[in-house]
Formats: C-alpha cells, sequence, structure tokens
C-alpha cells in the first residue's frame, strides 16, 4: 500500500537493525484518517470472504483494528496480555514471546467472545518473528472458530515469521512489506 509505504519513508525511524519505529502516525499518535485508508484496503483484499469477528492483541493493534472493524461491520475483540498465570477458567489463553522485550507472557480472550461459528480475521500492526500472531491463531483455533486470514500493517519480510505462518496455510495480506533496513539507509520495501 503506496501510502502506509510512503509514510514510513518519511516518518518511520530504523533503530538498529531490526526495530521500526512509527510512534508519530501507528504506535503512539495515531494518525486515523491514514488508518480509515488502510482498513478499506484490508475489506478490498478480503472482499468476498465471510467475516464476522475482528480479532487483535492490546495494545497498538487496537487502534488499527477499530477503525477496520467498521469497514467491516464486525465487532472488534482484543486479547488481553496478562503476568499472572493464575488464570480463571473461562478464557482461552496461549503464549506470546515479545519482540521487543524477549519476555513470554499469557493472552487471553474471553470463551464468550470467540464463538465455534466465528470466521475470524486476525489484524496487528507488525510481524515480525509471528509470535503474537501464532499465539492469536491459537486462540482462535481453540475456540473452534475459524481464522479467515490476518491484516498486518507493517510486515518486515527479513524476519521469518511471515513465511512460518503462510507455510501453515493461513494467509496473510500485509500492507507494508519491509524488504530491509538499516539506520544509515532507511527502509526498502519487497
Ligand atoms: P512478532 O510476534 O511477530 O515477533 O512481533 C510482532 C509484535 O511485536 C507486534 O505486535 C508489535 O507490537 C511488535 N513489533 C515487532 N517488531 C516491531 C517493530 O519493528 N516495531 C514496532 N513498533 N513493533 C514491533
Amino acid at each position: 500500500m503506496k501510502l502506509l509505504e510512503d509514510r514510513i519513508r518519511k516518518d518511520g525511524k530504523v533503530k538498529g537493525t531490526d526495530v521500526l519505529k512509527v510512534d508519530s502516525f501507528l504506535n503512539h499518535q495515531m494518525d486515523v484518517e491514514l488508518f480509515v485508508q488502510m482498513g478499506q484496503e484490508l475489506k478490498r483484499l478480503y472482499q468476498g470472504e465471510e467475516i464476522t469477528k475482528i480479532l487483535t492483541i492490546e495494545a497498538s493493534g487496537i487502534g488499527i483494528a477499530c477503525i477496520a472493524a467498521q469497514c467491516f461491520g464486525v465487532p472488534v475483540v482484543f486479547a488481553k496480555k496478562t503476568k499472572t498465570r493464575n488464570i480463571a477458567g473461562d478464557v482461552y489463553t496461549s503464549k506470546v514471546e515479545s519482540f521487543t522485550h524477549g519476555k513470554v507472557y499469557d493472552i487471553i480472550v474471553s470463551k464468550e467472545f470467540l464463538l465455534p461459528g466465528d470466521k475470524v480475521l486476525i489484524i496487528d500492526d507488525f510481524l515480525a518473528n509471528g509470535s503474537a500472531l501464532m499465539g492469536l491463531i491459537s486462540l482462535v483455533r481453540d475456540a473452534g472458530a475459524t481464522v479467515v486470514g490476518a491484516g498486518i500493517a507493517v510486515e518486515k519480510a527479513f524476519q521469518p515469521g511471515g513465511k512460518m505462518i503462510r507455510d501453515m496455510g493461513v494467509r496473510v495480506e500485509s500492507l507494508a512489506r519491509v524488504k530491509s533496513m538499516s539506520e544509515e539507509n532507511g527502509v526498502e520495501f519487497c
């Protein structure tokens, strides 16, 4: 998606070799107009697919997911991150390794909000090693619901998550795919 790529080129900041900061329009301050365009693009990509629910993970996925949900006309459920292992019984749970901190944490979704008949589009801001997406897929499958696909804002295609998830047969649509990046030369797209 050219609009997002242009915005990343203009305002994205590469930290080290593997972190892209997009705080000025996506991860801290949010450009809602851009989100609307992204939501419409996801709607176009998943045209013809039956989707009953959007699932994302707190915190950064929520804004994008909410705006996209308006285009799809479905509710958003976000998986909550929890440090306590003392989890009540009426939730689905899985584990995610944080890309930025390296720590493993549990994510939970109430069984009330993921039902066996649901056709779920998973939305997240970044795809790196694929741990967040794997965790979300696992919640959907535990519920007996169907993963229609994933809609990702920024996929760092030089990291293994995208290939791993597509190899599992899950459709992944990324609005910007970063081929390579460095502090010196900035970001190059696929
Ligand atoms: P993964 O689980 O695929 O390794 O990483 C995805 C998650 O880590 C996303 O939910 C996102 O919050 C975070 N993340 C991974 N890479 C980046 C990055 O380069 N920049 C930012 N801002 N977040 C990232």
